[in-house]
């Protein structure tokens, strides 16, 4: 089974991605996560992310899907089921992704959506940006990470609804109440 966890930055993605990993197994994929490895270890494909991450743009599309690709490929186990947390953030990377996932006779199962208001993500950012050492977590570039959402990666929701994929969680609360909403719904979509 391959679920996309959607939302804003701030949302929760990570957390309930994490959650998930550990209640059904599956491979997890935070595009974010493995662009900030790349920096870590300095390496080319992680200077040209940072240029991009610390303006709070997107990564250009053909970039994201190589490295997708690549750790799909690299990951065997991938092809039980993956929690995409993180990507697809643009129409093409959800096209991409549909044609990446047919040809291992796969498809997106289900699109959770966090849903959370705008203050409350700004807040949520700012808190972490006390302890997470992101460059990207200031008040300037969550702002500018918030247009990027709005603009450019909210139509997913239209675009999966439309396919019927597209199950909307309310993102505030306990932790431990979004997770049993989340499983109520992964289960309705279970094949
Ligand atoms: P995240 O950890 O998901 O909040 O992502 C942090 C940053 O990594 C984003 O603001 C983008 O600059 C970049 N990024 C992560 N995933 C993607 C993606 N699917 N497409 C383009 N850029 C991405």
């Amino acid at each position: 089974m391959n679920i996309v966890i959607f939302g804003a930055p701030g949302s929760g993605k990570g957390t309930q991605s994490a959650l998930l990993i550990e209640k059904y197994g599956y491979y997890h994929i935070s595009t974010g996560d493995v662009l900030r490895a790349q920096i870590a270890q300095g390496t080319e494909l992680g200077k040209i992310a940072d240029s991009y991450i610390s303006k709070g743009q997107l990564i250009p599309d053909e970039l994201m899907i190589d490295i997708l690709d690549d750790v799909l490929a690299a990951h065997p186990e991938s092809a039980k089921g993956v929690v995409f947390d993180g990507f697809p953030r643009t129409i093409h990377q959800a096209e991409t992704l549909d044609a990446l996932l047919a040809k291992r006779n796969g498809q997106v199962d289900i699109v959770v959506g966090l849903e959370v208001e705008e203050e409350e993500l700004i807040v949520r950012l700012i808190n972490r940006g006390k302890t997470s050492g992101r460059s990207d977590d200031n008040l300037e570039t969550i702002k500018k990470r918030l247009d990027v959402y709005n603009s450019q990666t909210n139509v997913l929701r239209d675009h999966y609804k439309a396919q019927g994929k597209y199950e909307a969680v309310h993102g505030m609360g306990s932790i431990e109440d979004i997770f049993e909403n989340i499983k109520t719904l992964i289960e309705k979509h279970r094949r």
